[in-house]
């Protein structure tokens, strides 16, 4: 089965074989990683090596801090302006889509919110031009979604920082090429797409933005939390963070970020190729130079084959291709976990499905 869901996503075939084989029995201790006290050795060497691994991924410089969470993306959205925007301050945002959106409206609630850009006149179809954006020269931070997982629009640079904390929603596009983290105030992400289950979320934080937090934020809200505990003010996600240092590792023995990288720019070229060499039977909305290489949208001219390429699809084990319910048409998560062969099977029905009925 090739499982293209955007997320929860496919996880490593060899990670969950792992997981499978120390399920009852971690490393000889008898226990399942599950069973645990989080306060133990067991547990803190499988934490302490997830962090030290996705150091090494990332190259992550000594003042960051590596934070495991819960609250997915959405609990970040509204931690974002209790910690790193004063009462009364401004926050600069790029629209570019659907969680650039959701993050706004969150943060809206706690700061005035500057759209710098927004692609919403052509439907989220592209990255808005950098030179056009109107900056807030003393914002609070600057925030953009590096992937729209839904429009299947990448931003391939990071945007000038300009001395305002850069933040990012990293949570489609994480551990899928190199960044340079040292540009950034803070990185986060959901696990459920390139690092983990769902359930884990991680944050990638200046130290020296940490310990600002509004007065009236509660605990669990505020980052310093964290960054003081270990990750461990309260109970961690003990087996999400276990899950996700496991695909770290294997991250790292494939060759790094840098190797994901090459694999999936061949990966996403295969798809797009299909939908390019086939004489507007299939359509990509995303602008060319922004097409993403993680989740690929693409519709149908005719709609009402819409079901019968689904089925067919599924028929070869082609899974989970519906496209986002607000955007319809089709939709392929190719994330580091889809093999070559997956997008090369989706390519090659693709083709037959076209010659088929075009
Ligand atoms: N941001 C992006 C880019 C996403 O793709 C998602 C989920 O798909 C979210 C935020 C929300 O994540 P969560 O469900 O973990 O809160």
């Amino acid at each position: 089965v090739f499982n293209f869901s955007s997320g929860p996503a496919v996880l490593p075939h060899e990670v969950l074989l792992q997981v499978q084989a120390e399920m009852l029995d971690w490393h000889g201790s008898g226990m399942s990683v599950m069973e645990m006290s989080h306060r133990g050795p067991e547990f803190g060497q499988i934490l302490a090596e997830a962090e030290a691994d996705l150091r090494t991924l990332m190259a992550i410089p000594d003042n960051y801090k590596v934070l495991f969470l819960q609250g997915g993306a959405h609990l970040q959205f509204a931690m974002l302006p209790l910690n790193f925007a004063p009462v009364g301050s401004t926050v600069d945002f790029v629209n570019t889509g659907h969680w650039s959106k959701v993050a706004i409206k969150e943060v809206s609630r706690y700061a005035n919110v500057n759209i710098v850009a927004s692609s919403e006149d052509k439907n989220f179809s592209y990255v808005p031009d950098e030179s056009t954006w109107q900056r807030t020269p003393d914002a609070a931070f600057l925030h953009y979604c590096s992937n729209e997982t839904i429009g299947g629009v990448e931003f391939n640079h990071i945007p000038q920082a300009n001395g305002v904390p850069l933040i990012c929603d990293m949570s489609s596009n994480i551990l899928s090429r190199p960044v340079d983290v040292s540009q950034f105030g803070m990185i986060y992400a959901g696990a459920q797409k390139n690092m983990g289950p769902s359930g884990v979320a991680v944050s990638i934080v200046r130290s020296d933005l940490l310990g600002k937090a509004r007065s009236d934020t509660p605990t669990m809200l505020n980052y310093k939390s964290y960054a003081d505990n270990g990750s461990m003010y309260n109970t961690p996600p003990s087996f999400g963070i276990y899950v996700a240092g496991l695909v770290y590792k294997h991250v790292l023995q494939q060759g790094g970020v840098a190797a994901m990288e090459a694999k999936n720019i061949e990966k996403a070229n295969v798809i797009y190729a299909a939908i390019d060499a086939s004489n507007g039977f299939y359509h990509c909305p995303t602008a060319l130079a922004d097409r993403s290489r993680m989740n690929i949208p693409f519709t149908l001219a005719d709609q009402q084959l819409d079901q019968a390429f689904l089925a067919g699809a599924e028929a070869r084990h082609l899974l989970q291709l519906k496209g986002h319910r607000s955007v319809g048409g089709m939709r392929a998560s190719i994330y580091n976990a889809m093999p070559l062969a997956g997008c090369q099977a989706l390519a090659d029905y693709m083709n037959e499905f076209a010659k088929m009925k075009g």
